[in-house]
């Protein structure tokens, strides 16, 4: 049964931000910059709520984060801390809650389309996996169609570090990145703006509490170092990546922006939403000990993930966004305790505000591919409802994900956008 709130917006079937999701975020409005929490079309301003005395009982690390102009302070807070922030939160929000608590948290209230979004956390690190077997299987088989997948990735979760400094809120337009591209055939490269432009469907983790340095996380209690839950847009130039990836993986067609959805959706507000992943097929090897869940059947989230394209002349003639791509986190192969747990495994200090991205999240059908590349059949690019067709993106070209959980008798838990559009290339 869903809860209910006197934000009356708060409990449209449709609405993102029910009363069991309060995810938090970043928001300026009136020259202020604060951390607040969205309930259905508002922001409740957290500052403010503590100054007026609405949140009592709630352990001082925690209300402390929430004065702050980051989510970090609350992420450092531990699990314990936001727990009981989040049910002070909710008791002050739910249907029920007192007229004089209701008179006094009203003015708190600020709508969300007066608000400037802002990144959720400064983030000190990030790193991005290769966690979809789906995705790893398509792009391998473009360079090894025989033999798709590298014989480490059944055993190790392959990722690489990725650049902190040029993440961006979503809505700030992406430029065209400019790079070393050797056009097939040619026998030197040139520099020159990428004309393989894609986007990556991700999921981002925030780190909670984090570890100290030479200190591992076992697997067991991955969980408890997960804040919440954003959508990451890991804009990738195919191009110059193609040229630099060798040997030593991605860099600077990957490095030139990264879009993050501004909602951090909280960890505990999924727990309804827990699935067991998909299965391991027939003869994989199973995880290492270090990397294994003793309890596995809920290890998994329910959660669909969303790609939706936007051209130009598509905005121009009022048409809505088209749908290219529906996938679900419960089929990557490895899971985000997986991904923490082996992260810290050689004693790597995690710390609350690092991001941690799952990699394109793809599933096994056509149409859940979660990047451009993927779709690409023998080169063509893919056909939107108005005949246009995409290789890669052109400039003016909007990429939208969404993400929500939705299950019978419980509220739809949802991600709000991660929107990038592409604009030209810098003039050289
Ligand atoms: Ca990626």
């Amino acid at each position: 049964m869903a809860l209910r709130s006197w934000v009356v917006s708060a409990n449209d079937r449709d609405c993102d931000f029910p009363l069991e999701n309060l995810p938090y975020g970043v928001f300026r409005h009136d020259g202020r910059t604060r951390v607040g929490v969205a309930i259905g079309d508002r922001i409740l301003d957290l500052r403010a709520s503590a100054e007026h005395g609405l949140l009592c009982a709630v352990p001082c690390d925690a209300l402390e984060g929430c004065g702050g102009q980051c989510v970090n302070g609350l992420m450092a807070s531990g699990t314990r801390a936001s727990s009981i922030l989040r049910s002070r939160l909710a008791s002050l929000l739910d249907e029920r809650a007192a007229g004089e608590i209701k008179a006094r948290v009203e003015p708190l209230l600020i709508p969300m389309n007066e608000a400037e979004m802002q990144l959720p956390a400064v983030i000190g690190d990030y790193t991005d996996f290769y966690a979809s077997i789906h995705h790893a299987t398509r792009m391998g088989r473009r360079f090894r169609p025989d033999n798709p997948l590298l014989p480490n990735y059944k055993y190790v979760p392959i990722g690489y570090h990725g650049r902190a400094s040029s993440i961006v809120v979503s809505g700030k337009e992406i430029r065209r990145p400019c790079g070393q591209i050797k056009p097939q055939g040619a026998s030197e490269p040139q520099f020159g703006p990428s004309r393989a432009l894609d986007f990556e469907l991700e999921v981002g983790l925030f780190v909670g509490s984090g570890n100290s340095l030479g200190q591992i996380i076992p697997i067991t209690e991955a969980e408890q170092h997960i804040f919440g839950l954003c959508l990451v847009n890991d804009w990738s130039a195919r191009d110059i990546q193609s040229w630099e990836y060798q040997p030593l993986g991605p860099f600077l067609g990957k490095d030139f922006a990264t879009t993050l959805s501004p909602w951090v959706v909280p960890w505990e507000a999924l727990a309804p939403y827990r699935v067991p992943v998909a299965p391991r097929p027939a003869g994989d090897p199973g995880p290492l000990p270090y990397l294994h869940s003793p309890s596995a059947e809920r290890v998994g989230i329910d959660l669909t993930v969303e790609v939706h394209l936007e051209t130009r002349s598509m905005r121009e003639a009022g048409t809505a966004p088209a749908l290219v791509s529906r996938a679900n986190l419960r089929e990557l192969y490895w899971s985000l305790a997986q991904l923490v747990a082996h992260h810290a495994s050689n004693g790597c200090n995690l710390r609350p505000g690092d991001l941690l991205a799952t990699g394109t999240v793809s599933g096994a059908e056509d149409g859940s591919e979660g990047c451009l590349l993927e779709m690409q059949r023998d080169g063509a690019g893919i056909q939107l409802p108005n005949g246009e067709v995409r290789a890669f993106l052109e400039d003016g070209d909007r990429v939208i994900f969404r993400a929500y959980c939705r299950r019978d008798g419980l509220p739809k838990i949802g991600f709000g956008e991660c929107v990038g559009t592409i604009v030209g290339a810098q003039e050289l």
